[in-house]
């Protein structure tokens, strides 16, 4: 199958999965039911999200996309928000409310730019520099919720989940229960280490939890291969193992960076971009109430660069 490609998962919800592991390659979805869609976010460019409503008016001709979702507020997720002005664009009031604290397109593009100047630039140009950002006007939700909320896509029930904080400071995620498929945006990453931008990695594993609670068989994650139940277990396996080894560490006076080094040595295992575990660590021992843990997206990426280029 090419990717990214639409792949049907029930007789109304398809998923649009990337299978590239690399920055900024996310999957997306589409619930679709008697002329009316609903958009699981947008992609990182306009082109990248061109390609992806082109595969869908070819998939489901007729169907209007009178909603889109944001699973949080990250680029990757939501900077295609444009092109769909005509439909309501729903997320979560807290992730709303941290919109204003992500890197925009402007600034991303500026720190690629200063490839070779630092480590961070020159990570981020790896990571980011190939894709175009032009055109791209940051467009937030038209409406939020907290809690849970049912939307009616023509005949089929659609529960929004609102996660709270853990990969972000406000995830959400969607849930079509006649089909048990769960769109999980980037509370769940596949083949790849989790980032936390929440500085809490209890509230990825308590997130988990409410994932399989829900009773789903299916989980999309925002990022890699479709999962099932015992994927998302093995997640939040690993999330608890870096959170007793960070722990330890913790309690042992380890500087971070030094720890963040032990847990990757020891925490990597085959999955892509194990720098993130720098985010992890960070998390951890922040919950453990280690002095001068740093925070914000900017000393995250610094740490991940650092950890990434040695
Ligand atoms: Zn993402």
């Amino acid at each position: 199958m090419p990717s990214p490609a639409l792949q049907q998962l029930s007789a109304t919800t398809w998923a649009w999965m990337n299978d590239r592991p690399g920055w900024g390659y996310s999957n997306s979805g589409v619930v679709a039911s008697d002329g009316q869609g609903l958009l699981i976010d947008t992609q990182f460019t306009l082109d990248l999200t061109r390609d992806l409503l082109r595969a869908v008016a070819a998939t489901l001709p007729g169907t209007e996309i009178s909603t889109v979702v944001n699973s949080h507020a990250n680029g990757d997720h939501t900077w295609g928000n444009q092109l769909l002005t005509d439909a309501e664009i729903i997320t979560s009031e807290l992730s709303a409310r941290h919109a204003c604290k992500e890197m925009g397109p402007a600034q991303l593009s500026a720190l690629c730019a200063m490839s070779g100047q630092s480590t961070t630039a020159t990570y981020a140009a790896e990571c980011f520099g190939h894709f175009n950002f032009s055109g791209v006007t940051v467009t937030g939700p038209t409406q939020t919720f907290a809690g849970r909320l049912e939307v009616k896509v023509g005949q089929t029930l659609v529960e929004l989940l609102d996660l709270g904080p853990g990969h972000s400071p406000g995830d959400v995620a969607v849930h079509i229960p006649e089909d048990g498929i769960v769109f999980a945006g980037d509370a769940l990453f596949s083949g790849a280490h989790m980032v936390v931008w929440s500085a809490s990695l209890s509230a990825c594993i308590a997130v988990c939890e409410r994932l399989l609670a829900t009773g789903a068989e299916t989980f999309v994650p925002g990022h890699g291969p479709l999962m099932g139940r015992a994927d998302v277990e093995m997640v939040k396996g690993r999330l608890i193992a870096v959170t007793e080894s960070a722990r330890q560490l913790a309690e042992a006076d380890v500087p971070l960076m030094e720890a963040a080094r032990r847990i990757m040595a020891e925490h990597a295992g085959s999955w892509a971009h194990p720098e993130r575990l720098f985010t992890q660590t960070t998390a951890a021992y922040a919950e453990a109430g280690a002095p001068g843990v740093p925070a914000g997206t900017l000393a995250m990426v610094e740490g991940m660069a650092e950890l990434a280029c040695r």
